[in-house]
Protein backbone atom coordinates (compact mmCIF):
# COMPACT_ATOMS: atom_id res chain seq x y z
CA UNK A 1 0.00 0.00 0.00
CA UNK A 2 1.36 3.53 -0.96
CA UNK A 3 0.83 5.89 1.87
CA UNK A 4 1.50 9.88 0.91
CA UNK A 5 2.09 11.97 3.93
CA UNK A 6 1.54 15.68 3.38
CA UNK A 7 2.82 18.62 5.35
CA UNK A 8 1.28 21.89 4.76
CA UNK A 9 2.46 25.17 6.84
CA UNK A 10 1.42 28.48 6.79
CA UNK A 11 4.41 30.65 7.29
CA UNK A 12 4.27 33.75 9.68
CA UNK A 13 4.49 36.11 6.62
CA UNK A 14 1.02 34.00 5.26
CA UNK A 15 2.62 32.31 2.64
CA UNK A 16 1.87 28.89 2.52
CA UNK A 17 3.24 25.77 1.87
CA UNK A 18 3.11 22.56 0.74
CA UNK A 19 5.03 18.92 0.51
CA UNK A 20 4.38 15.56 0.35
CA UNK A 21 6.28 11.94 0.61
CA UNK A 22 5.41 8.69 -0.09
CA UNK A 23 6.19 5.40 2.60
CA UNK A 24 4.97 2.02 1.57
CA UNK A 25 3.28 0.11 3.84
CA UNK A 26 1.44 -3.48 2.64
CA UNK A 27 -0.12 -5.98 4.48
CA UNK A 28 3.17 -8.46 4.22
CA UNK A 29 3.85 -9.91 7.77
CA UNK A 30 0.44 -9.02 9.15
CA UNK A 31 -0.59 -12.56 10.11
CA UNK A 32 2.85 -12.68 11.85
CA UNK A 33 1.74 -9.74 14.24
CA UNK A 34 3.62 -7.02 11.92
CA UNK A 35 0.70 -4.20 12.19
CA UNK A 36 1.43 -0.79 11.97
CA UNK A 37 4.74 0.91 11.85
CA UNK A 38 8.11 -0.11 12.93
CA UNK A 39 10.74 1.54 14.47
CA UNK A 40 12.16 1.77 11.45
CA UNK A 41 9.36 2.72 8.82
CA UNK A 42 9.21 5.76 12.35
CA UNK A 43 13.06 6.57 11.45
CA UNK A 44 12.35 7.27 7.93
CA UNK A 45 9.71 8.73 8.08
CA UNK A 46 10.67 11.21 10.84
CA UNK A 47 13.51 12.19 8.87
CA UNK A 48 11.83 13.07 5.52
CA UNK A 49 9.40 15.41 8.04
CA UNK A 50 12.66 16.59 9.81
CA UNK A 51 14.31 17.28 6.15
CA UNK A 52 11.29 19.14 5.05
CA UNK A 53 10.57 21.78 7.88
CA UNK A 54 14.57 22.32 8.10
CA UNK A 55 14.57 23.16 4.92
CA UNK A 56 11.75 25.57 5.32
CA UNK A 57 13.14 27.17 8.25
CA UNK A 58 16.90 28.01 7.01
CA UNK A 59 14.46 29.41 3.92
CA UNK A 60 12.33 31.91 6.17
CA UNK A 61 15.61 32.29 8.12
CA UNK A 62 17.96 33.94 4.89
CA UNK A 63 14.56 35.78 3.65
CA UNK A 64 14.59 37.69 6.87
CA UNK A 65 18.53 38.33 7.04
CA UNK A 66 18.25 39.28 3.35
CA UNK A 67 16.55 42.51 4.16
CA UNK A 68 19.06 45.60 4.55
CA UNK A 69 17.59 47.01 7.63
CA UNK A 70 18.71 50.53 6.10
CA UNK A 71 17.01 50.68 2.62
CA UNK A 72 14.42 47.27 3.07
CA UNK A 73 16.44 46.24 -0.17
CA UNK A 74 17.34 42.74 -0.30
CA UNK A 75 20.80 41.57 -0.20
CA UNK A 76 22.27 39.96 -3.25
CA UNK A 77 23.84 36.48 -2.83
CA UNK A 78 27.62 35.56 -3.38
CA UNK A 79 27.17 31.60 -3.57
CA UNK A 80 25.98 28.78 -1.17
CA UNK A 81 27.73 26.96 1.39
CA UNK A 82 26.65 23.15 1.89
CA UNK A 83 27.36 21.45 5.19
CA UNK A 84 25.50 18.62 7.33
CA UNK A 85 23.87 19.09 10.48
CA UNK A 86 22.82 16.01 13.04
CA UNK A 87 19.55 16.09 14.57
CA UNK A 88 18.01 13.77 16.50
CA UNK A 89 15.86 12.49 13.58
CA UNK A 90 18.71 12.31 11.04
CA UNK A 91 21.74 13.90 9.18
CA UNK A 92 20.27 16.57 7.46
CA UNK A 93 21.95 18.22 4.10
CA UNK A 94 21.45 21.88 4.81
CA UNK A 95 22.18 24.85 1.64
CA UNK A 96 22.35 27.93 2.80
CA UNK A 97 23.53 31.18 0.69
CA UNK A 98 26.31 33.47 1.36
CA UNK A 99 25.25 36.97 1.45
CA UNK A 100 26.78 40.43 0.29
CA UNK A 101 26.24 43.64 2.28
CA UNK A 102 23.93 45.78 0.56
CA UNK A 103 25.44 47.32 -2.15
CA UNK A 104 22.64 50.60 -2.67
CA UNK A 105 23.91 51.49 1.11
CA UNK A 106 27.56 50.30 1.01
CA UNK A 107 28.59 50.27 -2.94
CA UNK A 108 32.04 49.83 -1.89
CA UNK A 109 32.14 47.65 0.65
CA UNK A 110 32.23 43.71 -0.38
CA UNK A 111 31.92 41.91 2.79
CA UNK A 112 30.15 39.15 2.95
CA UNK A 113 28.17 36.62 5.85
CA UNK A 114 26.49 33.48 6.37
CA UNK A 115 23.33 33.89 8.19
CA UNK A 116 22.84 29.99 8.50
CA UNK A 117 26.46 29.36 9.30
CA UNK A 118 25.93 29.88 13.32
CA UNK A 119 23.12 27.56 13.76
CA UNK A 120 23.88 24.49 15.26
CA UNK A 121 28.34 25.22 14.94
CA UNK A 122 29.10 21.72 16.63
CA UNK A 123 27.11 20.17 13.43
CA UNK A 124 24.36 18.66 15.81
CA UNK A 125 21.66 19.98 17.55
CA UNK A 126 22.18 20.38 21.09
CA UNK A 127 18.94 18.37 22.11
CA UNK A 128 21.09 15.62 20.23
CA UNK A 129 24.50 16.55 22.15
CA UNK A 130 22.54 16.55 25.45
CA UNK A 131 20.99 13.48 25.08
CA UNK A 132 24.19 11.92 24.13
CA UNK A 133 25.77 13.21 27.15
CA UNK A 134 22.74 11.83 29.16
CA UNK A 135 23.13 8.35 28.04
CA UNK A 136 27.03 8.66 27.87
CA UNK A 137 26.98 9.34 31.21
CA UNK A 138 24.88 6.64 32.86
CA UNK A 139 25.86 3.62 30.57
CA UNK A 140 29.12 2.51 28.60
CA UNK A 141 29.51 4.43 25.60
CA UNK A 142 28.76 1.48 23.40
CA UNK A 143 25.92 0.79 24.94
CA UNK A 144 24.47 3.97 24.44
CA UNK A 145 25.48 4.47 21.29
CA UNK A 146 23.47 1.38 20.59
CA UNK A 147 20.39 2.63 22.15
CA UNK A 148 20.84 5.79 20.36
CA UNK A 149 20.74 3.91 16.90
CA UNK A 150 18.04 1.21 17.96
CA UNK A 151 15.52 4.59 18.27
CA UNK A 152 16.79 7.56 15.93
CA UNK A 153 17.87 7.35 12.87
CA UNK A 154 21.57 7.86 11.08
CA UNK A 155 23.07 7.06 14.62
CA UNK A 156 25.92 4.42 14.16
CA UNK A 157 26.24 1.95 16.71
CA UNK A 158 29.89 1.49 16.18
CA UNK A 159 30.66 5.44 16.13
CA UNK A 160 30.60 5.26 20.16
CA UNK A 161 33.48 6.81 20.18
CA UNK A 162 31.49 10.22 18.55
CA UNK A 163 29.33 9.95 21.39
CA UNK A 164 32.31 10.23 23.77
CA UNK A 165 34.03 12.85 22.33
CA UNK A 166 30.27 14.57 22.69
CA UNK A 167 29.71 13.65 26.13
CA UNK A 168 33.42 14.51 27.15
CA UNK A 169 32.81 17.97 25.30
CA UNK A 170 29.15 18.39 27.21
CA UNK A 171 30.97 17.98 30.62
CA UNK A 172 34.08 20.01 29.99
CA UNK A 173 30.92 23.43 28.90
CA UNK A 174 29.73 22.70 31.93
CA UNK A 175 32.76 22.28 34.05
CA UNK A 176 34.04 25.72 31.99
CA UNK A 177 30.48 27.21 32.69
CA UNK A 178 31.12 26.28 36.46
CA UNK A 179 34.51 27.33 36.65
CA UNK A 180 33.15 31.33 35.47
CA UNK A 181 30.76 31.29 37.82
CA UNK A 182 33.15 30.10 40.54
CA UNK A 183 35.52 32.93 39.38
CA UNK A 184 33.42 35.55 39.43
CA UNK A 185 32.04 34.07 43.30
CA UNK A 186 32.79 37.20 45.68
CA UNK A 187 35.08 35.31 47.99
CA UNK A 188 35.58 37.63 50.98
CA UNK A 189 32.99 37.71 53.60
CA UNK A 190 32.34 40.86 55.49
CA UNK A 191 34.99 40.77 58.39
CA UNK A 192 34.37 36.39 58.43
CA UNK A 193 32.25 36.56 60.68
CA UNK A 194 28.60 35.70 60.77
CA UNK A 195 25.80 36.43 62.30
CA UNK A 196 23.96 33.68 65.21
CA UNK A 197 20.60 32.83 64.02
CA UNK A 198 17.49 34.12 66.03
CA UNK A 199 15.72 30.55 66.26
CA UNK A 200 17.88 28.84 68.66
CA UNK A 201 16.52 25.13 68.28
CA UNK A 202 15.92 25.29 64.42
CA UNK A 203 17.57 22.34 62.84
CA UNK A 204 18.21 24.52 59.17
CA UNK A 205 20.34 27.02 61.12
CA UNK A 206 23.16 24.28 60.41
CA UNK A 207 24.83 23.72 57.28
CA UNK A 208 27.12 20.75 57.12
CA UNK A 209 29.70 20.26 54.46
CA UNK A 210 30.20 16.44 54.33
CA UNK A 211 33.86 16.46 52.28
CA UNK A 212 35.89 13.39 51.05
CA UNK A 213 39.08 13.42 48.88
CA UNK A 214 39.24 10.77 46.17
CA UNK A 215 42.45 9.63 44.57
CA UNK A 216 42.46 8.20 41.21
CA UNK A 217 45.33 6.38 40.46
CA UNK A 218 47.23 6.53 36.68
CA UNK A 219 44.48 7.56 34.30
CA UNK A 220 45.55 5.94 31.26
CA UNK A 221 44.43 9.05 28.57
CA UNK A 222 46.27 11.74 30.42
CA UNK A 223 49.95 9.55 30.36
CA UNK A 224 49.49 7.79 33.40
CA UNK A 225 48.96 10.77 35.71
CA UNK A 226 47.39 10.72 38.87
CA UNK A 227 44.06 12.90 40.20
CA UNK A 228 43.01 14.37 43.43
CA UNK A 229 39.47 15.39 43.54
CA UNK A 230 37.16 16.27 46.18
CA UNK A 231 33.53 14.92 46.24
CA UNK A 232 31.24 16.50 49.01
CA UNK A 233 27.43 17.56 50.18
CA UNK A 234 26.29 21.13 51.30
CA UNK A 235 23.11 20.46 53.24
CA UNK A 236 21.53 22.27 56.07
CA UNK A 237 19.31 20.41 59.20
CA UNK A 238 19.83 17.70 61.34
CA UNK A 239 20.40 14.08 60.90
CA UNK A 240 17.99 12.45 58.45
CA UNK A 241 18.17 15.37 56.33
CA UNK A 242 18.51 15.75 52.91
CA UNK A 243 22.71 15.68 52.41
CA UNK A 244 22.30 18.54 49.81
CA UNK A 245 23.32 18.60 46.23
CA UNK A 246 26.82 16.91 44.99
CA UNK A 247 29.81 19.44 44.09
CA UNK A 248 32.85 18.00 43.21
CA UNK A 249 36.02 19.13 40.89
CA UNK A 250 39.39 18.00 40.08
CA UNK A 251 41.97 19.34 42.55
CA UNK A 252 42.83 20.73 45.65
CA UNK A 253 43.48 23.76 45.06
CA UNK A 254 42.70 26.37 48.15
CA UNK A 255 40.77 29.21 45.76
CA UNK A 256 38.85 26.43 43.63
CA UNK A 257 37.58 24.48 46.93
CA UNK A 258 36.92 28.23 48.29
CA UNK A 259 34.94 29.31 45.37
CA UNK A 260 33.47 25.67 45.50
CA UNK A 261 32.24 26.22 48.98
CA UNK A 262 31.25 29.61 49.08
CA UNK A 263 28.71 28.81 45.88
CA UNK A 264 27.41 25.66 47.60
CA UNK A 265 26.95 27.68 50.76
CA UNK A 266 25.12 30.34 48.86
CA UNK A 267 22.59 27.59 46.77
CA UNK A 268 21.82 25.87 50.41
CA UNK A 269 20.28 29.69 50.99
CA UNK A 270 23.29 30.93 53.27
CA UNK A 271 22.87 34.79 54.00
CA UNK A 272 25.65 34.84 56.94
CA UNK A 273 23.68 33.34 59.58
CA UNK A 274 23.78 29.53 60.74
CA UNK A 275 26.32 27.48 61.91
CA UNK A 276 28.71 25.84 59.50
CA UNK A 277 30.43 22.35 60.17
CA UNK A 278 33.14 20.47 58.02
CA UNK A 279 32.34 17.19 58.71
CA UNK A 280 35.41 15.30 56.44
CA UNK A 281 38.10 12.39 56.36
CA UNK A 282 40.55 14.25 57.77
CA UNK A 283 42.77 14.92 54.72
CA UNK A 284 44.58 18.76 55.44
CA UNK A 285 43.39 20.06 52.79
CA UNK A 286 39.86 19.81 53.32
CA UNK A 287 40.82 20.78 57.04
CA UNK A 288 42.06 23.98 55.80
CA UNK A 289 38.65 24.60 54.05
CA UNK A 290 37.08 24.94 57.50
CA UNK A 291 39.36 27.98 58.01
CA UNK A 292 37.89 29.68 54.68
CA UNK A 293 34.73 29.61 55.54
CA UNK A 294 32.80 32.50 57.46
CA UNK A 295 34.00 31.72 61.17
CA UNK A 296 33.37 30.57 63.83
CA UNK A 297 33.55 27.00 61.58
CA UNK A 298 33.38 23.85 63.74
CA UNK A 299 35.68 21.30 61.65
CA UNK A 300 34.68 17.33 62.54
CA UNK A 301 36.24 13.95 61.59
CA UNK A 302 33.82 12.01 60.17
CA UNK A 303 32.83 9.27 62.24
CA UNK A 304 31.98 6.74 59.63
CA UNK A 305 35.44 6.97 59.00
CA UNK A 306 37.04 6.92 62.80
CA UNK A 307 34.20 3.71 63.31
CA UNK A 308 36.18 2.00 59.68
CA UNK A 309 38.90 2.27 61.82
CA UNK A 310 37.66 0.56 65.09
CA UNK A 311 35.68 -2.23 63.20
CA UNK A 312 38.35 -4.47 62.49
CA UNK A 313 40.10 -4.30 65.99
CA UNK A 314 36.58 -5.38 67.27
CA UNK A 315 36.39 -8.26 64.53
CA UNK A 316 39.44 -9.16 65.87
CA UNK A 317 38.67 -8.97 69.52
CA UNK A 318 36.18 -11.72 68.73
CA UNK A 319 39.01 -14.29 68.64
CA UNK A 320 41.43 -13.05 71.10
CA UNK A 321 43.91 -15.42 73.04
CA UNK A 322 41.93 -16.83 76.36
CA UNK A 323 44.96 -15.43 78.52
CA UNK A 324 44.00 -11.69 76.89
CA UNK A 325 40.11 -11.89 77.23
CA UNK A 326 40.11 -8.00 78.90
CA UNK A 327 41.02 -6.86 74.75
CA UNK A 328 37.79 -7.05 73.34
CA UNK A 329 36.00 -4.74 76.84
CA UNK A 330 38.93 -2.61 75.96
CA UNK A 331 38.47 -1.71 72.74
CA UNK A 332 34.75 -1.22 73.16
CA UNK A 333 35.64 1.49 76.11
CA UNK A 334 37.86 3.22 72.85
CA UNK A 335 35.52 3.19 71.09
CA UNK A 336 33.22 4.54 73.65
CA UNK A 337 35.26 7.23 74.74
CA UNK A 338 35.96 8.47 70.79
CA UNK A 339 31.80 8.41 70.49
CA UNK A 340 31.78 10.98 73.72
CA UNK A 341 34.70 12.80 71.91
CA UNK A 342 37.55 11.93 74.74
CA UNK A 343 40.34 11.77 71.99
CA UNK A 344 43.12 11.83 74.85
CA UNK A 345 41.33 9.33 77.07
CA UNK A 346 41.27 7.06 74.11
CA UNK A 347 44.47 7.75 72.76
CA UNK A 348 45.92 6.86 76.63
CA UNK A 349 43.58 3.68 76.51
CA UNK A 350 45.58 2.78 73.10
CA UNK A 351 48.70 3.29 74.33
CA UNK A 352 47.94 0.73 77.61
CA UNK A 353 46.24 -1.57 74.91
CA UNK A 354 49.56 -1.35 72.65
CA UNK A 355 52.04 -1.98 75.84
CA UNK A 356 50.32 -4.92 76.97
CA UNK A 357 50.60 -6.44 73.83
CA UNK A 358 54.71 -5.68 73.54
CA UNK A 359 54.77 -7.68 77.00
CA UNK A 360 54.52 -10.67 74.94
CA UNK A 361 58.05 -12.65 75.21
CA UNK A 362 56.59 -14.26 71.48
CA UNK A 363 54.15 -12.17 70.11
CA UNK A 364 51.82 -14.26 68.00
CA UNK A 365 50.46 -13.67 64.50
CA UNK A 366 46.48 -12.67 65.93
CA UNK A 367 49.12 -9.75 68.40
CA UNK A 368 50.91 -8.34 65.68
CA UNK A 369 47.96 -7.87 63.74
CA UNK A 370 46.40 -6.89 66.51
CA UNK A 371 49.17 -3.92 67.41
CA UNK A 372 49.46 -2.87 63.70
CA UNK A 373 45.80 -1.91 63.36
CA UNK A 374 45.57 -0.48 66.79
CA UNK A 375 48.88 1.86 65.54
CA UNK A 376 46.73 3.05 62.30
CA UNK A 377 43.81 4.34 64.70
CA UNK A 378 46.48 5.69 67.31
CA UNK A 379 48.28 8.07 64.37
CA UNK A 380 44.66 8.51 62.99
CA UNK A 381 43.32 9.72 66.16
CA UNK A 382 46.49 11.59 67.13
CA UNK A 383 46.72 13.78 63.57
CA UNK A 384 43.09 14.49 63.93
CA UNK A 385 42.81 14.88 67.76
CA UNK A 386 41.53 18.54 67.69
CA UNK A 387 38.60 17.27 65.22
CA UNK A 388 36.87 14.73 67.18
CA UNK A 389 34.13 15.98 68.61
CA UNK A 390 31.04 14.92 70.78
CA UNK A 391 29.57 12.50 68.28
CA UNK A 392 27.47 11.39 71.60
CA UNK A 393 25.68 14.83 71.86
CA UNK A 394 25.16 15.49 68.32
CA UNK A 395 23.85 12.64 67.67
CA UNK A 396 21.29 13.29 71.17
CA UNK A 397 20.82 16.98 69.69
CA UNK A 398 19.66 15.37 66.06
CA UNK A 399 22.65 16.66 64.47
CA UNK A 400 24.53 14.84 61.80
CA UNK A 401 27.79 13.08 62.95
CA UNK A 402 28.79 11.12 59.68
CA UNK A 403 28.47 10.67 55.83
CA UNK A 404 26.95 7.40 55.82
CA UNK A 405 23.87 7.81 53.43
CA UNK A 406 21.75 5.13 54.92
CA UNK A 407 19.14 6.33 57.32
CA UNK A 408 20.66 3.90 60.50
CA UNK A 409 24.29 5.46 59.93
CA UNK A 410 24.99 8.25 62.64
ZN1 LIG B 1 20.48 48.90 1.85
Amino acid sequence: MHWRITLEAVDPIGDEYRKEFMTEKNLDGLADGKLGCSIDDGKAVMKEVQKIIIERQLDLWVRYCRVCPTCDGLLPIKDYNQRRILTIFGEIPVRYPRLMVCQKCNPACCFTFSPAADICKDRATPELLELSAKLGAKFSYREASEVLATFLPDQSARAFTTLRNRTLAIGKRIEEAERRKRWFEALNYPDRKQLALALAGDPAREFVFNVDTAHIPLVKQYGGRTFEAVVGHCGRGGRGGPPGPVFTFEGTKPRELKAVAALALKRQGYIDQGEITVISDGAECLKRLASMLPQPVTHMLDWFHISMKVQPIAQLAATVPKHMSSFEGRIERIRWRLWDGQAGRALSLIAKVRQDLSRETEPSIWARRADKLLETLQGYIRRNKGSVVNYAERYRDGKRASTGSSPDDL
